[in-house]
């Protein structure tokens, strides 16, 4: 698989040379591009941005630059990513997905967005995702881009060392999708009073998965009653 990521500030997506992403790059699990968008303006001020039309606070991101270094990179297998507050919300359903694609490009807008022609234009050439990661408006799309492109090269085969962990995770298509992972432990036994649930040390691996599943379970009615709705069960608030 091929990200490229489209931006003004390259030095922000430096991270992914860290880590996981850095790893599986040098592994050649994943090829991975970042091109600074100035490179395509056309005058001496590298301006990739104008007034917007109607009037309004800040600025606009350009179509020219956009246009002149994106057609390069984009043929018709391209999934052309923008992320935005305004799409739709970005999750891991969307990432397996996504992971399963040969090549993304990932546009991250700055001031005001990207003219809205822009991605008119390539949703005639190719297909265009405009995505968010959570209601709340950032500075810019390069956080958001890093989002993505963790969230999905840990996807790949081979990224993550135990294939089996990343099965059962939170929000995982088969028996997690949904839910979210309940609570972990290691060693000690007994830390500061607390002592690890007696099932995990019990090698009963049937019960282990069982305890876990109603544990995810309970702990996603708690932290997100908006994917299983509120538990029935529990004793209702006081006023
Ligand atoms: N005027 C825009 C609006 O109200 O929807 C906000 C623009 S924001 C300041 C600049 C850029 O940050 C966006 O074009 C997008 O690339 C990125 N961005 C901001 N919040 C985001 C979010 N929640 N998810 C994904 N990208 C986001």
């Amino acid at each position: 698989m091929r990200i490229d990521i489209v931006t003004i500030f390259p030095d922000y997506l430096a991270p992914l040379e860290l880590s996981l992403v850095g790893k599986a790059r040098s592994e050649g699990l994943i090829e991975i591009g970042v091109h600074d968008l100035r490179d395509a303006a056309t005058d001496r001020h590298r301006s990739v941005d104008d007034e917007p039309y109607g009037g309004g606070p800040g600025m606009v991101m350009s179509p020219q630059p956009w246009g002149d270094l994106l057609d390069p990179l984009v043929t018709d297998s391209t999934l052309l990513v923008v992320p935005s507050p305004s799409g739709r919300r970005f999750d891991q359903v969307t990432a397996q997905d996504w992971s399963q694609r040969e090549h993304l490009v990932i546009a991250c807008g700055r001031y005001e967005g990207i003219d809205s022609r822009v991605m008119a234009h390539y949703a005639q050439r190719c297909e265009v995702a405009e995505v968010g990661i959570g209601d709340y408006v950032l500075a810019g799309g390069e956080v958001a881009a890093l989002v993505i492109v963790e969230a999905v090269t840990r996807l790949l085969p081979g990224v993550v060392g135990n294939a089996r962990s990343v099965i059962e995770d939170s929000f995982a298509p088969g028996e997690m999708e949904g839910l979210v992972e309940g609570p972990v432990f290691t060693r000690p036994p007994v830390w500061r009073d607390q002592a690890v649930p007696e099932v995990l040390l019990s090698g009963n691996h049937a019960e282990i998965a069982r305890w876990r599943h109603e544990q995810a379970l309970a702990r996603t009615q708690r932290m997100r009653p908006d994917l299983v709705g509120p538990d029935v069960n529990a004793p209702e608030a006081q006023e």
